[in-house]
């Protein structure tokens, strides 16, 4: 009777310790918890993602004061999850910024990255990349009654320009268009926006689609110098060689833009900056 006993309590402690692994709750430090080996089998046995994303780039990836993630990527990312089979309550967002993106991916503390993230040999040494899902240009934002700085070229003779840490844009100014420009480097767009109000920079940089973003925030005070001067091709960042997740991703994405989805989410998202919708890209071999 007594034996019988410990032997039922045993197996509900053993049902519950399968439960608790099955859901994650084991010791794994990865970013579920899940022992899946890659992406695409993590989602399918877990149904949770854990997603990195811009918080402060309005249209794109926007966390907004009520706790709610809003944007281009965010819609992105959500349909290719579901497209992996887990649903918008099983994703958690996380702020990757600029400089972090590779490192979030690497250490396992993201499953996947959809934050502007510009496809580049160099980041390809660390990471994997599906898509591109969309192509911007970088470009310039000013003061709206600027008007001594019209390109990448008029940033000559000791102007400010600021931009994020661990972005492509600013260093391609240096390189290409105007050595002497003063860099100023910030960890996050939003506070080049505020130094460019404020006086503290002539100009920031990045892509013309984040730029229009900050734009439209505020009306009559900065303007899109509008001369794109490079090909951004945003990918989604996924750990290096994991090629079964990469074309499960690219298979999302083009279903997405083919069933009209991907469309209607930049129109919502991005439509209401003015910034004109471009072409479906091509994806990469
Ligand atoms: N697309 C560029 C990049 O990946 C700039 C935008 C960003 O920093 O997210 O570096």
């Amino acid at each position: 009777m007594r034996f019988s006993r410990v032997l039922r309590v045993s197996a509900v402690v053993a049902a519950a310790g399968l439960a608790l692994a099955a859901c994650g709750g084991g010791s794994n430090s990865s970013s579920s918890g899940s022992s899946a080996t890659n992406l695409v089998a993590k989602a399918k046995d877990s149904k949770k993602l854990t997603i990195g994303i811009k918080f402060d780039q309005p249209g794109l990836g926007l966390k907004t004061p009520d706790g709610k993630y809003a944007g281009f990527d965010v819609d992105v990312a959500t349909y290719i999850a579901k497209e992996l089979g887990v649903d918008a309550a099983g994703i958690t967002w996380k702020e990757a910024q600029s400089a972090q993106r590779e490192d979030l991916i690497k250490k396992g503390e993201v499953d996947l990255i959809v934050a502007t993230y510009s496809i580049t040999d160099k980041r390809k040494n660390d990471v994997s990349f599906a898509g591109p899902y969309f192509v911007a240009k970088q470009d310039l934002l000013v003061r709206a009654d600027n008007t001594d700085i019209t390109g990448p070229e008029s940033l000559t003779g000791n102007k400010k320009l600021c931009s994020v840490k661990g972005s492509t844009p600013a260093q391609n100014i240096k390189d290409k268009y105007a050595k002497d420009v003063q860099l100023q480097e910030r960890g996050k767009y939003t506070d080049c926006v505020t130094s460019l109000l404020n006086g503290e920079v002539d100009a920031m940089t990045t892509d013309d689609v984040i730029l229009a973003g900050y734009a439209a925030q505020q009306p009559g005070k900065l303007k899109l110098v509008g001369k794109g001067f490079t090909t951004e091709n945003y990918g989604v960042g996924l750990k290096k060689d994991d090629n079964e997740s990469r074309t499960a991703i690219n298979a999302a994405i083009t279903k997405m833009q083919q069933d009209g989805s991907w469309k209607a989410a930049l129109e919502k998202n991005v439509g209401p900056s003015g910034y004109k919708i471009p072409e479906v890209p091509a994806l990469q071999p």
